[in-house]
Formats: structure tokens, C-alpha cells, sequence
């Protein structure tokens, strides 16, 4: 994962990505890069548009065992923004620990050779940034299509917590709360070291699916409020 974030963040030089922006050529570099690695975890992946100039969704699938007709769609944006005025848009943590953690979810299907009951995607999609684009005309295309999502999970913000605290889940108020139910039961029983509670942070592709009817949450990095970044530095300036 670490190798993986590094190339897609650009710091591993070999990749070239100097920002993941919709509209740059990086995320369109990346865009192919993460077919490539879906598809290798032995997904089946295609690229697909959704508006003029901006860079694809990442669309992979896992076929159902047993159930055919219903899906669980598991996803982050791999689209970033850099700070106003900057060029580079690496997005490490914003979204690139959500998309790195689904090509986790790929390569542990991969090596455990698991299949699923029902049909599984893994979608890293563009456009977030702008407006959740890429998550709004494909929740839209699968309402068009009356298509049976079970379930919505959205991962944005995974990789940070601050120096000195445990590591968290949190939870959004925009959502279904029985998936965000389901997600903090599913942790209790597979990750007892996360505190589990409530984030105020808003805004995320899970939103398109939620607006569309479809049961969706959010995960992120930080239970309950978000500190700013000068209240982070100060604890850890001040060794709180
Ligand atoms: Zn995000």
C-alpha cells in the first residue's frame, strides 16, 4: 500500500503524477494505472466517462456467486485539488487513502481467492472534487436501470489521525443510519482498536447514491469534531 500511494501520489518519481486534478493529465495517468492494478487483482475494470474533460471512473466488478441481481458497491474519489494556486495536487489522504484502500480490498480478494454471494464493485471515481460529478451520473445511471445496490460504502479520509490519539471511524449524518450502523458492528467485531463515533464532515460521493435512494455512508479518519489544522499544530506543539 505504501509503494502504491507513493506512485500515486507522485512521490515516487517513476509515476510522473504531479497532480490528480480532473481536468490534468496526471489523473488520467492514474485513471489507466488503477485499471491496470484492479484488473490484475483479477477485477474486471473499465474506464468509464461521464463529462466532457474530465478524467473517468474507474468501474470494477467481481461477478456474484449466488445472488445476481444485487450489488455492494465499495468506493473512493482518486481525483484530488491542490491548495489555491498550487500546481501539484498530490491528495495523499485526500482521497488517495481511500482509493489505495480499495485496491487493498483487490489485492487481499485476490489473495484469499474469496467470492462473493452477491455482485461486489470497486469504483474510484473522478470528479469529486468539482461536485461529486463522476458519483452523480453513475448513481443516476443505476437508478435509470432500477439497479438493486444493497449496500454504499464510501471511503474519503482514511489515512490520518492526530499524534497521541487513538485511531478512529467516522460516521456521517448524511446517509442511510443503518449502513452506518452495519459498518460500526462490522468494526466492533474486525477492528475493536478503532473508536467508532460520529463525524461532522460532509460531502462525499456517497452523497449521489443517498440523493438517489440508494443505502450509502461515508467512512472517515476522525470520530466526532474536526479539529483544524492550527488546533492540530498546537497540540502537538504544546504535547496535548
Ligand atoms: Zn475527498
Amino acid at each position: 500500500m505504501r509503494a502504491d500511494i507513493r506512485w500515486l501520489t507522485g512521490e515516487d518519481g517513476e509515476s510522473g503524477i504531479v497532480s490528480r486534478h480532473s481536468f490534468s493529465e496526471g489523473s488520467r495517468v492514474a485513471a489507466n494505472w488503477l485499471k491496470e492494478r484492479f484488473e490484475e487483482a483479477g477485477a474486471t475494470c473499465e474506464l468509464r466517462p461521464f463529462k466532457m474533460g474530465f478524467a473517468p471512473n474507474v468501474v470494477c466488478k467481481y461477478s456474484a456467486s449466488v445472488d445476481k441481481t444485487s450489488t455492494v458497491l465499495i468506493s473512493g474519489h482518486y481525483d484530488s485539488r491542490g491548495s489555491f494556486g498550487s500546481q501539484r495536487a498530490p491528495g495523499g489522504n485526500d482521497d488517495g487513502s481511500g482509493t489505495i484502500a480499495l485496491l487493498g480490498i483487490a489485492h487481499a480478494i485476490a489473495s484469499t481467492g474469496i467470492k462473493f454471494r452477491s455482485n461486489v464493485e470497486l469504483i474510484a471515481f473522478a470528479g469529486e472534487e468539482q461536485g461529486a460529478y463522476g458519483s452523480k451520473a453513475y448513481a443516476r445511471e443505476m437508478r435509470a436501470k432500477d439497479a438493486n445496490i444493497t449496500v454504499m460504502i464510501q471511503a474519503d479520509m482514511l489515512g490520518y489521525h492526530a499524534p497521541g490519539e487513538p485511531p478512529q471511524l467516522g460516521l456521517p449524518s448524511i446517509g442511510t443510519p443503518e449502513v452506518a450502523r452495519l459498518v460500526s458492528k462490522m468494526s466492533a467485531i474486525y477492528s475493536p482498536e478503532l473508536s467508532v463515533g460520529h463525524t461532522p464532515v460532509c460531502c462525499s460521493d456517497h452523497q449521489s447514491f443517498h440523493m438517489q435512494g440508494f443505502p450509502a455512508t461515508h467512512l472517515f479518519e476522525r470520530a466526532g469534531p474536526r479539529k483544524s489544522q492550527t488546533h492540530i499544530l498546537f497540540n502537538v506543539l504544546t504535547g496535548v
